[in-house]
């Protein structure tokens, strides 16, 4: 039965993979008093929050997924967000996950108590826990970004935001405007186009699409991965060294082969001023990448047209483009995307002497390897700032990997708190920093301003270096990165 005042050595915010992977690995070092609180009413983060249809990852499944639980028998190459989903809820069940989750429960603040060393946690419904460690699981994409357009109040049909698709709309014979074309909507596009009566679709970038090749295992393939797991080994060490590569963003030749490969896809549309608005006039990796097989043909359909011009105003009962243009429309989505680069600063995170997380991110966020940022003892982050990298499950392990060190450090030696020391986290920010500048196609202007960068300009969201160089970096001891101090 849940009380009002709980205690515990660690809270976990949030029941995403990282809040999951965390309540694994606790669990594997015999950590057992601990709470995962989570808003939503079931586990599993982007793949409850965002079930549009078409919903899969763009990183092959043999990688996206933990290393600690491996699965031979995904049934395509890049999984559905619903198989995602079930293969997250098996592991909180069989790592017996579930009766340290708290659901619908909204942390909204969190205050360091010096005096007893403790963190004292909050719930938008007023339930408070003490707790010697926070660990938060937030994810990079829970606050939805919606656009500023004039009118947009005025509208009389319905809307959404894709990351929370509205199932009960039955979008069968409607008009239908989608705001926004990226990573999304490129996915949900093909799934809604045949239904509909007529698609707008409001593109403001045209991005890299480039090909997936996500053709579904056949029962052979399956057979051959359930019989040979070294088979599934051995792919998920070839798409990692893929990935590896990538990565860095810096392998010109790589690069121009995406590129190559996504103009050859492009060609599918037969109308040449549509590809002409089609094709970015930025390099691939400026902004998110993209990945689809099914998207391109979508345009070669009579009932979809891509818009281009700048959205002027919403209407009742249409969208009204600057060419003076009035689309009646009985839905709009809108696919505008999320808040990537609050972090914790989204929650009231107070720590050492008072100071405000937001305050001490005021250039934006920056942590020591994205999980402990200083001043605030014995807070780490999971999928923290500059973590965004390659497949977000490998990151995420390699970070409860460490965490959990750090608190077996602390039992050992008997911690009241550990602190990341500041001269420890500004060197290792500023190389970062200079790192990031040297990736061309990062500098380049594409317009992802806030999807990488901080209002400060300061680019917080992904690591610049290898998979490989996060596990050197978060193996090592660390021992004299922090400001500790004993237990009384
Ligand atoms: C559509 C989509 C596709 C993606 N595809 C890929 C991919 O192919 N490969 C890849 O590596 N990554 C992908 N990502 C990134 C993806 O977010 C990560 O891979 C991974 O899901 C991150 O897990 P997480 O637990 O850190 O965050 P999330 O999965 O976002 O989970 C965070 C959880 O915290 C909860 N929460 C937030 N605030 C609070 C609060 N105040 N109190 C309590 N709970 C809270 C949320 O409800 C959520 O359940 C994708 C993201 C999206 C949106």
């Amino acid at each position: 039965m849940k009380q009002k005042n709980q205690k515990h050595r660690v809270v976990i915010i949030g029941a995403g993979s990282a809040g999951l992977c965390m309540g694994v690995q606790l669990k594997k070092a015999g950590v057992d008093d601990f709470v995962i609180l989570e808003k939503g009413n079931g586990i599993g983060g982007t793949w409850w929050h965002n079930s549009y249809p078409g919903a899969e990852c763009d990183v092959q499944s043999h990688l996206y997924s933990f290393s600690f639980e491996q699965k031979n028998d995904w049934s395509q190459p890049f999984a559905g967000q619903e198989e995602i989903l079930v293969y997250l809820n098996h592991i909180a069940g069989k790592y017996e996950l579930r009766p340290h989750l708290q659901l619908n429960t909204t942390v909204k603040s969190t205050r360091w108590q010096g005096e007893n060393a403790r963190w004292h946690v909050v719930t938008e419904s007023g339930d408070e826990f003490e707790s010697h460690v926070v660990i938060s699981a937030l994810g990079m994409f829970n606050n939805l970004v919606w656009p500023s357009i004039p009118g947009i109040d005025e509208f009389q049909g319905t809307t959404f935001h894709s990351a929370r698709w509205d199932h009960s709309q039955d979008l069968q014979g409607k008009r239908v405007g989608v705001i926004g074309i990226a990573a999304s909507a490129i996915q949900f596009v093909p799934e809604i186009a045949s239904r509909v009566e007529q698609l707008y679709l409001y593109q403001r970038t045209a991005n890299w699409v480039v090909p997936k090749d996500n053709v579904p295992y056949t029962q052979e393939q399956l057979d051959h991965f359930r019989q040979n797991p070294s088979v599934v080994q051995e792919n998920r060490a070839d798409i990692y060294n893929m990935w590896n590569t990538l990565c860095t963003f810096n392998d010109k030749k790589l690069l121009a082969e995406i590129e190559k490969s996504g103009l050859e896809r492009l060609a599918v549309v037969e109308d040449p001023d549509v590809r002409r608005k089609l094709t970015p006039n930025h390099p691939f990796g400026c902004k998110r990448p993209l990945f689809s097989d099914v998207y391109y043909p979508v345009f070669n359909r009579d009932n979809v047209e891509l818009l281009t011009d700048t959205i002027e105003k919403i209407t009742p009962s249409s969208i009204v483009t600057v060419d003076g243009e009035t689309r009646d429309v009985d839905t709009i989505i809108y696919s505008t995307g999320f808040e990537t680069t609050t972090y914790l600063s989204a929650l009231e995170v107070t720590g050492r002497d008072g100071q405000r997380l937001k305050d001490a991110w005021s250039d934006g966020a920056q942590a020591y390897l994205g999980m402990t940022t200083a001043g605030f003892p014995n807070l780490f982050m999971l999928y923290g700032p500059n973590t965004n990298q390659g497949s977000i499950l490998f990151m995420l392990e390699r970070q409860c990997d460490y965490i959990t060190r750090q608190l077996k450090r602390m039992d050992e030696e008997k911690l009241a708190w550990m602190d990341i020391r500041p001269d420890v986290m500004t060197t290792f920010n500023d190389q970062l920093q200079k790192d990031i500048s040297r990736v061309d196609v990062w500098q380049a202007d594409c317009g992802n301003d806030f999807y990488y960068r901080s209002s400060s300009g300061r680019f917080v969201t992904n690591w610049p270096y290898t998979m490989d160089e996060f596990t050197a970096r978060t193996t090592q001891a660390d021992v004299d990165a922090y400001e500790v101090k004993a237990a009384t």
